[in-house]
């Protein structure tokens, strides 16, 4: 179905990623292209319920694709999950005069973006906006190479003062739900070991740790960690206590990345991932295309309903676990 789009609205919302801005500038540049008008939001989802609303036009964006973080700021807004919120939003986004919403964020994000496109007839487009590289239906997520790199450098680091004292380092990364960080991280820096939530349930991934170091040579070890669940276990603080409790012979130190993961200069590879994904969703919307996300599959693009995004898991590939098993050795 075609449709008149003359306004689209570009919003950043969530944790900030970078590329966000790569994203963004993707997005404004290829609307100006088709002639469309462009609103960028502030805040997110509170930048349209308080009508922080800027024109854009292509020099907007000119000398962002470097940056990171996201010039359009970004929040998290409690408001936008109440029916009234939701009103408001609208209503502010017809007086704009806004046809059309490209929603840059994580799986709340685009939860948020799903549930307004039921309740009113908007198109929107959501790009995958997140470090953590958890939604369903995209190889990648324009965030997650970079935090990756980041992660990498840091270990690179620690690994010096480990190897130095003989020390275990329990080293924390984002990703409460997904362990595409820790495990990646883990291989992309020569780590003994990854615990995952995605193998939580299964096995005691501290005591096979231990079980497998024994059986080498090294003194000192890095263990990448996925941030505690909201139940409080896991985390590198977590394990760093069960040494102390259960393997008093080892000494463990802990390491929390914290937000270091998120800032930065965006890696080339999210620099195009965004481009091309901020381009499709332009592509997109004048296809007559709606709530679906933009993704990326063995390199090509792809489109995925939103509904699918958010609500499937996406897995972590098994292999990732024994190539890091094997080579840890
Ligand atoms: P990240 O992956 O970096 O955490 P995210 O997009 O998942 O990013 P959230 O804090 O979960 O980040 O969500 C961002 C915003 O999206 C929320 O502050 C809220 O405004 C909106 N949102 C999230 N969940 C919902 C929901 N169920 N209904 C309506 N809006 C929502």
């Amino acid at each position: 179905m075609e449709r008149n789009i003359n306004t689209i609205g570009v919003l950043t919302s969530g944790g900030d990623a970078p590329g966000m801005n790569a994203a963004i500038r993707a997005v404004t540049r290829s609307a100006r292209y088709h002639n469309m008008n462009v609103v960028g939001i502030m805040r997110g989802y509170q930048g349209l319920i308080e009508k922080e609303f800027v024109k854009f036009t292509s020099s907007s964006v000119s000398n962002t694709i470097q940056r990171g973080g996201t010039i359009l700021k970004t929040a998290r807004c409690g408001a936008f999950m109440t029916p009234e919120g939701r009103k408001t939003a609208y209503d502010n986004m017809v007086e704009a005069g806004i046809d059309a919403l490209i929603v840059i964020g994580g799986n709340g994000s685009l939860t948020g973006a799903q549930l307004f496109a039921r309740e009113y007839d908007i198109p929107i487009i959501g790009l995958p906006g997140t470090i953590d590289n958890d939604l369903y239906g995209t190889d990648s997520t324009i965030g997650y190479d970079s935090a990756l790199n980041t992660i990498v450098e840091c270990v690179d680091k620690i690994r010096d003062t480990a190897n130095s004292h003989d020390r275990i380092f329990f080293i924390e990364v984002m990703g409460r739900d997904a362990g595409f960080l820790a495990q990646n991280s883990a291989i992309a820096s020569g780590a003994e070991a990854a615990i995952i939530p995605e193998d939580s349930t299964d096995v005691d991934q501290l005591a096979e740790f231990i079980e497998r170091g024994k059986r080498k040579s090294k003194n000192s070890a890095i263990v990448l960690v996925s941030e505690a669940q909201k139940n409080g276990v896991g985390g590198a603080f977590y394990y760093a206590e069960r040494i102390k409790k259960e393997y008093p012979q080892f000494d463990a130190r802990v390491t929390i990345l914290g937000h270091l993961q998120r800032g930065g200069t965006p890696s080339a590879y999210d620099r195009i991932l965004a481009s091309r994904m901020g381009y499709a969703a332009i592509e997109a919307l004048l296809e007559g295309q709606r709530n679906i996300m933009v993704g990326i599959k063995n390199d090509e693009i792809v489109y995925v309903p939103i509904s699918r995004a958010i609500k499937m898991d996406k897995p972590i590939n098994k292999e990732l676990i024994a190539v890091l098993n094997v080579l840890s050795m």
